[in-house]
């Protein structure tokens, strides 16, 4: 490659630093390497499949843009992983894949598969560490991958397969989303896969236990022994965190998450919510966490639900040989029982029961009538302040950041008192979280908003109209 090619490249990769930031940049971009420029395209490498497709996922564009704006004949960015060859300590690969394994149901897979042989050893000495206990069916095995969870599933498989003294990536890995989608599972999964590797600790622990552990701990003078205890793991998976609560508590939290970060272990951390929205957390807190990669699981789409009910099967199969469930059953559940993933094993698992008890086969009939109860109608929406200022911002032509401006000008003002008003309608967060979102204001500013909107909605029609289209919006 020719010193201009260089040039250009570390041309490119200044302009990436300031148009993503510095933090980002190191993230993501640190690690990528020009490998060639070829007529218009471009040949970029990174050392894991998983930056590969975070970057593809997520500035393309803007890698693009980059090169384009030093030189304006490239049209377009490759992006591969680097081969093994080339590094002389090769970067363990995380292999994401696609949708729903469609041409191989998860009921088709061996039954053994899904349970790791190494569990009870591994769940012995996790337990001897003071984890909580860990459910053996909650293994990457029987994991089944679908859109709403392929970004949070690679990264957790990143997280397990690492080594100690590896670098750390992202850290803390927090995965966030709403009940029963998976979040356990995945967590536990990094569990077992990585402690049934001989030199590594991972241990699991929920919020409360967390809380409950040291708490023990210092009643009975030990928490100098908790906190060694701590010390001496590679990983630390926290489930729940929402859970979390209490000044000391979160105080020791904050010093447990800092002093493993600090020194390089990993942390892993699910929630029911994005870390901006844990308001009981102290500020410093809450950046600490959003500092590392914080992930979503989205709800879980038909196909998915179809799998998820296929490896459960699979897995009851193991001890139950003839409970067999026909695919008309399992596709009627996977489009009636669309909340969770713990309805869906509470189906099974009825049907199982039923099916035991009476010595009969599961028919479609019977399935209606056993999981009747598991059917809700749809629940409404849960709408996010980002969602309301998106969608705000968009109708009244003027960009979020002016919404969260101190910017006085009528045009943004009405704007964001509608925003306000909407994020305090629509959603349950309270007037100092809302004003914290939205630039940080002060709560008798969101209130006055409030009541302000809320006068102008009765007298004012095109107003009204807004707000409705809005709503509606909203509700898609
Ligand atoms: P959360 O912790 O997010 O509330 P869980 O991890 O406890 O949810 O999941 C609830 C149930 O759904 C569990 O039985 C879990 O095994 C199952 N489940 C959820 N997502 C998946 C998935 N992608 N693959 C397999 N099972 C899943
Ligand atoms: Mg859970």
């Amino acid at each position: 490659m020719s010193n201009m090619e260089q040039d250009h490249w570390t041309r490119v990769k200044g302009r990436l630093r300031s148009s993503v930031g510095e933090d980002v940049f190191s993230s993501w971009f640190a690690r990528m390497d020009l490998e060639a420029v070829q007529d218009d395209s471009v040949h970029l490498s990174v050392p894991t499949r998983f930056l590969k497709s975070w970057i593809q996922a997520h500035y393309a564009e803007r890698v693009l843009d980059a090169w384009k704006a030093e030189m304006p004949k490239v049209s377009r960015v490759d992006l591969t992983v680097r081969s093994a060859m080339r590094n002389v300590a090769p970067a363990k690969e995380v292999v994401p894949q696609a949708e729903p394994r469609r041409n191989e149901p998860a009921s088709n897979r061996p039954a053994a598969e899904l349970r790791s042989t190494a569990t009870a050893p591994v769940s012995a000495s996790h337990e001897a560490l003071g984890g909580s206990p860990l459910d053996p069916r909650l293994t990457f095995a029987s994991f089944v991958l679908g859109r709403a969870n392929t970004l949070a599933h690679a990264a957790a498989r990143q997280v397990a397969e690492g080594r100690r003294g590896d670098p750390v990536m992202f850290n803390p890995l927090y995965i966030h989303a709403g009940v029963g989608l998976g979040k356990t599972h995945l967590l536990q999964a990094i569990t077992w896969a990585g402690n049934s590797s001989p030199d590594r600790k991972v241990l699991y622990l929920t919020a409360e236990k967390f809380m409950y552990g040291f708490v023990a701990a210092l009643k009975t003078q030990t928490a100098l022994a908790f906190k060694e205890a701590l010390r001496g793991i590679d990983v630390l998976v926290i489930d729940d965190l929402q859970f979390l609560q209490g000044k000391t508590t979160q105080a020791e939290f904050c010093h447990t998450l800092n002093a493993l970060i600090d020194a390089g272990r990993q942390v892993v951390i699910a929630a029911d919510r994005p870390p901006s929205d844990l308001e009981s957390l102290d500020e410093r807190v809450r950046s600490r966490l959003a500092g590392g990669l914080v992930v979503e699981m989205g709800t879980l789409g038909e196909e998915l639900r179809l799998g998820i009910l296929k490896s459960r099967v699979a897995a009851a199969r193991v001890h139950h040989a003839s409970f067999d469930v026909p695919e008309a059953v399992l596709e009627y559940l996977a489009r009636t029982i669309t909340h969770n993933g713990r309805d869906l094993e509470g189906a099974i698992n009825r049907l199982l029961a039923h099916s035991k008890l009476n010595a009969t086969a599961v028919t479609l009939e019977m399935a209606e009538r056993e999981v009747r109860d598991l059917i809700r109608p749809m629940e409404p929406k849960r709408i996010k302040i980002e969602d309301i200022q998106r969608v705000v911002a968009r109708q009244y032509n003027v960009s979020r950041s002016d919404l969260l401006s101190s910017r006085r000008t009528a045009n943004v003002v009405r704007p964001r008192q509608v925003a306000m008003y909407l994020a305090k309608t629509l959603t349950l967060r309270s007037l100092p979280e809302i004003g914290r979102r939205f630039g940080g204001r002060d709560h008798t500013t969101v209130l006055h908003a409030v009541r302000k909107i809320e006068a102008l909605v009765g007298k004012d029609t095109t107003l009204q109209d807004e707000v409705e289209s809005l709503k509606r919006q909203l509700a898609e």
